[in-house]
Parts: C-alpha cells; sequence; structure tokens
C-alpha cells in the first residue's frame, strides 16, 4: 500500500523553482539539446519573421512535464532579441489581469502562457482578438449607457503551452500559427544534456555515469537534470572526485528507481492497478484516488512516460496494465488481459 505523504525525488513540481536549474535552462537554439526537427523549422521561421521585422507568428507547445517547453518559450525570445514575459492560465482570474499583460507589451514581445487548457472562457475570448487583430474589446459604462471600445495593441507572438492539447478548444488552437509537439528525448541527446548540466555544474562524470543517468531519467532533461544533482551529492558524500556509475548504480537504488527510470510511485500505480482492479481498466480519478496523487499529477507526470514505456495502456474504460507492465514486477497477466484491451 502506498504511503501518501511520501514525496518521491524528482517530481517536476518540487523543483520548478530551483535557483540553479535556471542556470542549466537552455539561452539559444544551438544550446537546446534534442528535439531536432523543431529546432530547424523553428529556426526558419524566426530568421524569416526577424528578416521581414515581423513579430513571430503565435506559437503552441505541446508535451509533457519538464520535456522544455517554457525553455524554447525563451530560447524563442532571445532568438528573435525580443521581451519575454511569463505568466501561467491559473494566475488569470479575471478578464483585466489579462489586458494589465497585453496592454504592456511591446512590439514583438513573446508572452508566455503556460497551462494554457485552463484559461477561464471569458479570458480566452479575449485572448482571440489579441491575437488575431492586436487589439482588445473592453467594455465602458454600465446598463444601456455600456459601449465597447477596441484598444489597440503592439504586435506580440503568444507562446502557449499545454499538458493536455486534447482540452484545448478549436477556436484557441485554429489561432495558433505554429504547433510544436515534443516528444520524450532520444539517449543520446539525454547523455548529451548531462555532460552540458555536468560541465555547468562543475562536476566531473564519467561517460558510463551519464548514459546510466540518460536510461534512468524517463526521456525527460529536467529528470535527467534533477538526478545529476543527487548523484553529486551521493559522490561528494563518498569522497570521490567525479561521479562514476557505481555511484550512480548505488544512488538509484538508494532513490529507489529502476532500471526503466520508474520511481516507486510508478510500481506503486501498476501494482494497484493489478491487485485492487485485476489489471484494469481503471478511471483516472479512481486511479488518482487510490495512488494519493492529484489526477494531475497522475495524468501530467506519471501516466505519460508509464505509456511511453509501454507499461499501461490508456482504453476509453481506462487504464489497464500490459503483460510488459506485469513482467516488470515480475507477476504474471491474469487470464482475461487479453479482453480489456479495446480494440
Ligand atoms: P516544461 O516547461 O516543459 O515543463 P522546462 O522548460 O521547465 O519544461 O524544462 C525543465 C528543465 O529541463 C529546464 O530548466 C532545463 O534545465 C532542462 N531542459 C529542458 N529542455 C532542455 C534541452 N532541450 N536541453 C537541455 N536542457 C533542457
Amino acid at each position: 500500500m502506498s504511503s501518501k505523504k511520501e514525496v518521491s525525488p524528482v517530481r517536476p513540481e518540487l523543483i520548478k523553482d530551483d535557483t540553479q536549474d535556471m542556470a542549466l535552462r537552455p539561452r539559444y537554439l544551438k544550446e537546446f539539446l534534442g528535439q531536432k526537427g523543431m529546432k530547424e523549422n523553428l529556426s526558419v521561421f524566426i530568421s524569416a519573421a526577424k528578416e521581414r521585422g515581423d513579430s513571430l507568428d503565435h506559437l503552441f507547445l505541446i508535451g509533457p512535464a519538464g520535456l522544455g517547453k517554457t525553455t524554447m518559450a525563451q530560447v524563442v525570445a532571445n532568438e528573435l532579441e525580443s521581451g519575454f514575459i511569463q505568466t501561467t492560465a491559473p494566475a488569470l482570474e479575471k478578464p483585466k489581469d489579462l489586458v494589465g499583460f497585453l496592454t504592456n507589451l511591446k512590439k514583438g514581445d513573446v508572452f508566455f502562457i503556460d497551462e494554457i487548457h485552463s484559461l477561464k472562457p471569458a479570458i480566452e475570448e479575449l485572448l482571440y482578438i489579441a491575437m488575431e487583430d492586436y487589439g482588445i474589446d473592453w467594455v465602458v459604462g454600465q446598463g444601456p449607457m455600456a459601449r465597447t471600445i477596441r484598444i489597440a495593441i503592439k504586435p506580440f507572438t503568444l507562446v502557449g503551452a499545454t499538458t493536455k492539447a486534447g482540452v484545448v478548444s478549436s477556436p484557441l488552437i485554429s489561432r495558433f500559427g505554429i504547433t510544436c509537439r515534443f516528444s520524450f528525448y532520444e539517449l543520446t541527446d539525454l547523455e548529451a544534456i548531462v555532460h552540458r548540466s555536468a560541465k555547468l555544474l562543475n562536476v566531473k562524470i564519467e561517460k558510463d555515469a551519464a548514459m546510466l543517468l540518460a536510461k534512468s531519467s524517463r526521456g525527460t532533461p529536467r529528470v535527467v537534470n534533477q538526478l545529476l544533482k543527487r548523484m553529486r551529492d551521493f559522490a561528494q558524500y563518498a569522497g570521490e572526485v567525479s561521479i562514476t556509475s557505481q555511484v550512480v548504480k548505488t544512488g538509484l537504488s538508494r532513490l529507489e528507481i529502476d532500471e526503466l527510470g520508474l520511481e516507486k510511485q510508478d510500481r506503486e500505480i501498476l501494482k494497484i492497478i493489478i491487485e485492487r482492479y485485476k489489471g484494469g481498466p481503471v478511471g483516472a480519478e479512481t486511479l488518482a484516488i487510490s495512488i494519493g496523487e492529484s489526477i494531475e499529477t497522475l495524468e501530467d507526470y506519471y501516466e505519460p512516460y508509464l505509456i511511453q514505456a509501454g507499461l499501461i495502456q490508456r482504453t476509453p474504460r481506462g487504464r489497464v496494465v500490459t503483460s510488459f507492465g506485469y513482467g516488470h514486477l515480475g507477476l504474471k497477466p491474469n487470464n482475461n488481459e487479453g479482453q480489456l484491451f479495446d480494440e
């Protein structure tokens, strides 16, 4: 049974504000490792917009947490040599909160809204006009005297990021000229990120050790950086001058991270689906309650990697553990597992 209060050492939300993480953030496209196709296209769009003296088309970034959406938004602003203004949709409570941001934008600024799937409808409506016509429709006066005035704002680039593209309304999606989908990182890219970060953190790491870290980081740069910092602690504690593969092996086992990069809570999720729900299907809400996490954490952090690694499947009736998932826990699928998968 899972202990609800237990906190995994690599949970992304715990390290969002880590100041050292700021130092590790790539600032330009050439420092941004991986996502090759996306970078090549963005590089074309950015240089074309710069050459014309236009603002870049609005940009929609989609992908699981920790893959570099915020980083990419900042990189785009730096490449455009523009200002960067950042907020999150839940922080925009009233239309005037958005108007405050929009009226202060300078020509060509990059305005980044994270978690854009949770915009309130009234704010989203305002954003449509801002994105399309660089204007704000504002109601002045009340009752019969009320009228709408159009306030002009400076041409800007909206960068919207989401982990849940499926719940973003189609009118909003259609107003983004460029869409980029982040995928989990290749091992070679993660290895390169480890070496780059180690250099910036001024810590030595052996080649095998970097490879091992890359393999255990769920395809996610934020996780690989966090693990690197923990391994630095273990190496320092053990009096090692550099992070060796032995340090990483011991460190990962102390953090209860297995060879697939799964944390204890990931394994707990698999175990609960198997033991309590006969391998599934089980709905996300029920599962979130059973593991003592919010549905957001389950859907944004744990599930994408469990699905990508082939350990669970998402079916219209709920989550199901695959035979690979059973095998990973050293268990055999129950007999009716096959029937649980939808066509
Ligand atoms: P998201 O906004 O998608 O949750 P972030 O942009 O906050 O993710 O990225 C998390 C951290 O991972 C960043 O602080 C940065 O240090 C690192 N990172 C992300 N993408 C890359 C990359 N492509 N190359 C190197 N480091 C990266």
